[in-house]
């Protein structure tokens, strides 16, 4: 039987742009890389990642702007030129999109895998004893 998947709608902050996404994805991280943490501020980042005609920006294209790290460095960032807000990006080195999940409400059908586990925050690790 085929798995079916739903599809997943994004937006920034503004909502000036906006995307949906399909199944079935390629992976699911959560990062906890210094890169992943500076990049969104968080303890860790939640990318999902697919194949590019899986996904679609629907609106908002051209308010897209992308920093990306002096070569050989792949690694950037895409946000939002009006609001900030951190939003999909085409991930050179996998050959694959990348799409914050923090920005859509929904579940994607696809387990989580934690990634640099080794680079986390004390701080967040001990989260529940800091309480
Ligand atoms: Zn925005
Ligand atoms: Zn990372």
């Amino acid at each position: 039987m085929m798995k079916t998947y739903k599809t997943l709608k994004g937006e920034c902050l503004c909502a000036q742009v906006s995307w949906e996404m399909t199944g079935p994805y390629k992976f699911f991280g959560m990062c906890q890389c210094s890169r992943c943490r500076k990049v969104t501020g968080a303890a860790f980042a939640t990318n999902l990642f697919m194949k590019s005609d899986q996904f679609k920006w629907l609106t908002g294209k051209e308010n897209v702007d992308e920093y990306v790290m002096s070569p050989p460095n792949t690694f950037g960032n895409a946000f939002c030129k009006h609001c900030g807000s951190r939003v999909p990006r085409f991930s050179a080195g996998r050959g694959w999109m990348m799409a914050p999940l923090g920005s859509t409400m929904e579940a994607p059908n696809i387990k989580p895998t934690l990634v640099c586990a080794e680079d986390h925050t004390n701080w967040f690790t001990r989260l529940e004893e800091l309480l």
